[in-house]
């Protein structure tokens, strides 16, 4: 299942070519364009869904994401600690309307966010 319209949905294709950092049968992961931490990773189902909501109806990518964030993280040695975000909606900011999981480490982070 794509999206004509979504950027990400061309990562996955390959009709907009992206360096693939990591990937599993259900997700990719990619640098993210503008990055927010000296790690800043993005891990998306090959499936397109607009969100993590919509991801949670489909437990074998929402898994496989998980899998590849948590792989990400060990690839980069985020042992000291790291953030896994999904924005989700306006008020979170959300950006880009295929579901993406900010894997984001390498220095201390803030909390509450912004
Ligand atoms: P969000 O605001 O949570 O929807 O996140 C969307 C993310 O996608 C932002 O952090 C952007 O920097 C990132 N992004 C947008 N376009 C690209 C691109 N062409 N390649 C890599 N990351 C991108
Ligand atoms: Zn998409």
């Amino acid at each position: 299942m794509s999206n004509n319209d979504c950027l990400f949905c061309k990562f996955v294709s390959g009709e907009i070519s992206v360096t693939k950092l990591a990937e599993n049968d259900g997700a990719i992961a990619f640098a993210d364009i503008n990055p927010q931490a000296p790690v800043h990773v993005l891990v998306i189902p090959k499936m397109h869904v607009a969100d993590v909501t919509e991801l949670s109806a489909h437990p074998d990518e929402l898994e496989q994401v998980m899998e590849l964030a948590a792989r990400v993280a060990k690839q980069h040695d985020l042992s000291g600690g790291y953030r896994l975000v999904f924005n989700t909606g306006a008020d979170a900011g959300q950006s880009v309307f295929h579901a993406h999981a900010h894997v984001l480490g390498g220095r201390s982070l803030q909390w509450p966010p912004g």
